[in-house]
């Protein structure tokens, strides 16, 4: 095995990340190597390595928490898993296992957690650190690269849209039609939702009608939300915001129909004001969603393998990462672009 591996890494916040030969971790005992194969980049990356969150990370770090590949060392007393296996190192890298949360299944929100390509070095390397207890399992016959997605943008928004309650025959809209948005489209009528994608670039709103969007609606032009109560003759019973924007939550909270859920998943810095007669009156739940749990995660991965979702991807070497990252930060990414570690 090589000693040293290629990573990029966040040296100071809202620098571009450096490209360094770093060692290769070695695995302690509960812990596994796994060599990566693929990492999708999601906006969280950029907003980790623009210092964008109230937790800090330590730095130096290693971002990246869509990161799939072969499992090729195993740490004393390691059960479970095994060398060979092809596993997911996600944005919830570990939790403590016994709080109240984390016995009630919520693990996402343990004190304890640790986050992937946070806290915790990530996939943007070629080789990376796992705890074992929770490593996505990645189906066979998914592809490293097409299953990269799904650990975080495919997770969090089939979570999200099951935290609204929306039942299949009713309405959601899902804000942001971007990495984690394309995929929201898909697990949303894979559910038997309608669906009413929003975005502010037309080209992502072309793909979330191929997507099989029923209803598509551009932010900039009009009023949206008055084009989203129409569309839904009274607002959507689910609304996800998954668009970077603080306009964009202001706007999908008054898309919300009466008794409906708005759930918000998009992290951008900063605060949001909300019509509040408007929400008390009409009964509206807001509430924030994050990532999911091991069971979601086996069921989000469990839709690719059966073929009824499938994430829309654009290879890109590691050495791309911070072209990839201003893409990201314009607005330029079709998708979800992944970095791709078997062709380079
Ligand atoms: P992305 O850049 O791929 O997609 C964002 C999309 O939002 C783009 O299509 C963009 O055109 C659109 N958009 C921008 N402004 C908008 C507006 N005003 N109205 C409607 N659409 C607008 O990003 P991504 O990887 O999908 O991540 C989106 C956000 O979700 C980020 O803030 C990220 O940190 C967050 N996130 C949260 C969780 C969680 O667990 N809550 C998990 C993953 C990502
Ligand atoms: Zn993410
Ligand atoms: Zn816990």
């Amino acid at each position: 095995m090589n000693r040293t591996m290629q990573a990029a890494v966040v040296e100071r916040y809202g620098q571009p990340l450096a490209m360094r030969e770093v060692a290769v971790p070695v695995v302690g005992p509960g812990e596994v190597l796994i060599r990566t194969e693929a990492c999708g980049v999601c906006h969280t990356d950029l907003h980790c390595a623009s210092g964008d969150f109230p937790v800090k990370a330590t730095l130096p770090f290693i971002p990246g928490h869509e990161g799939i590949g072969l499992v090729v060392a195993i740490g004393v007393g390691v059960s479970g898993v095994k060398e060979g296996d092809r596993v997911g190192v996600p944005w919830l890298y570990s939790a403590c296992g016994h709080c109240e949360y984390c016995l009630a299944a919520w693990e996402s929100v343990c004190a304890n957690a640790e986050f992937g390509g946070y806290t915790k070095n990530g996939g943007f390397a070629e080789y990376i650190l796992a705890d074992p207890d929770y490593v996505a399992r990645i189906p066979t016959g998914l592809a490293a690269a097409e299953a990269a997605p799904l650990i975080c943008a495919g997770i969090t928004t089939y979570k999200g849209i099951k935290v609204t309650e929306a039942r299949p025959g009713e309405w959601v809209v899902v804000s942001g039609a971007g990495g984690l948005g394309h995929l929201a489209v898909q697990y949303a009528k894979a559910m038997g939702l309608h669906v009413c994608a929003v975005d502010i670039d037309d080209g992502k709103l072309a793909h979330a009608t191929r997507l099989g969007a029923d209803v598509v609606v551009n932010a900039l032009q009009g009023d949206p939300v008055d084009a989203v109560v129409k569309a839904t003759s009274g607002g959507a019973h689910g609304v996800l915001i998954t668009a970077p924007s603080l306009v964009a939550f202001n706007q999908g909270v008054r898309m919300t129909r009466k008794r409906g859920t708005c759930a918000l998943i998009g992290l951008p810095p900063g605060d949001i004001a909300l019509p509040l007669f408007d929400v008390v009156a009409n009964c509206i739940t807001i509430r924030g969603s994050f990532v999911g749990n091991r069971a979601d995660m086996a069921e989000c991965l469990a839709f690719a393998a059966e073929g009824k979702v499938k994430a829309d991807i654009e290879l890109q070497p590691l050495s791309a990462i911070n072209t990839v990252f201003d893409r990201l930060k314009r607005g330029d990414v079709p998708s979800r672009v992944v970095i791709d570690f078997l062709g380079q």
